[in-house]
């Protein structure tokens, strides 16, 4: 079921998005997704980027095999699978099955889809990313070259006002589209990161603040931001909001911080990316025009 919505935020008045259901997340129940999604700024290198999120260099190059042949080659703006746990996190091909996948790595694909990071194996399906633990034969794939302490090469590419990555750094407790049948609820509008609350919320593109608004039954105190190419973004539950509507932001300033105000079940932000005011996956690429 798609349910179009129209921006009614930027409306004045109380805001009462209608097909704004937060899907439940008991915080002791959540179960965190095997991967966060991280976008790459200047400065960045893998090496700090797997001790940023606790994991291994040759778990965070072997889950972006596109990055693998020149690991000294990530750009600003790129986004990168980390894994969350000791192992790897597979994207799958069309056609691939978790057979083939378990076997390459040497493992059973029963043991493989048993991990808990896998939620039984109903959840990483919706992405097609499969999280691979410890797999033992890895050793032929690792990178030759030396890159583990390389900077980011590249000129610093102009902001293009994109959403990009997540605004914080924390477990994906429910993914966008998810359905809550319990509750009679659309499909989720967004996803959610549990964080700690008081935990910085970051701007993900660089625009201008278009609201700052409080909805008791729904998103709580929450922020929207306009950015380029039709696109804005909303952060809800906040405990917080640093902005003020009107006000210009950069990507990765901070717009406010963690919260559960409004209908949460516990700490946690709710993200939304819409392209033209409808709601789309927070976490695929957006590019000018469209995802
Ligand atoms: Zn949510």
């Amino acid at each position: 079921m798609v349910m179009p919505i129209d921006l009614s935020l930027h409306q004045d008045g109380p805001a009462a998005p209608e097909v704004y259901r937060e899907a439940a997340v008991p915080a002791d129940a959540a179960v965190p997704l095997p991967y966060a999604l991280h976008a790459v700024v200047p400065g960045d290198t893998l090496w700090d980027i797997a001790r940023r999120y606790g994991t291994s260099l040759r778990w965070l190059v072997l889950s972006n095999p596109d990055v693998a042949p020149h690991p000294d080659l990530i750009r600003p703006g790129q986004q990168l699978l980390v894994p969350l746990g000791d192992g790897l996190v597979h994207r799958l091909a069309p056609g691939e099955t978790v057979e083939q996948v378990a076997a390459a790595y040497g493992l059973d694909a029963a043991a493989v889809l048993a991990h808990p990071l896998n939620r039984g194996g109903l959840l990483p399906f919706a992405h097609g990313i499969l999280f691979v633990p410890s797999p033992r034969s890895v050793d032929d794939r690792q990178p030759s070259a030396p890159w583990h302490r390389d900077r980011v090469l590249g000129a610093v590419p102009a902001d293009d006002g994109l959403p990009r990555g997540t605004p914080l750094i924390g477990p994906i407790t429910s993914l966008f589209g998810e359905m809550a049948p319990e509750l009679r609820s659309g499909p989720h509008t967004g996803i959610d990161i549990a964080a700690p609350a008081g935990t910085p919320v970051v701007a993900t593109a660089s625009g201008a603040v278009a609201l700052v608004a409080y909805d008791d039954g729904g998103y709580g105190l929450y922020v929207v931001i306009d950015h380029a190419g039709r696109y804005s973004t909303l952060y809800a539950h906040l405990g917080q909001a640093a902005v003020r509507p009107g006000q210009r932001v950069e990507r990765g300033q901070v717009i406010g911080r963690v919260g559960t105000s409004g209908r949460s079940t516990g700490p946690h932000l709710h993200y939304e990316v819409r392209l033209a005011g409808r709601p789309i996956d927070p976490l695929l690429t957006p590019r000018e025009g469209g995802p």
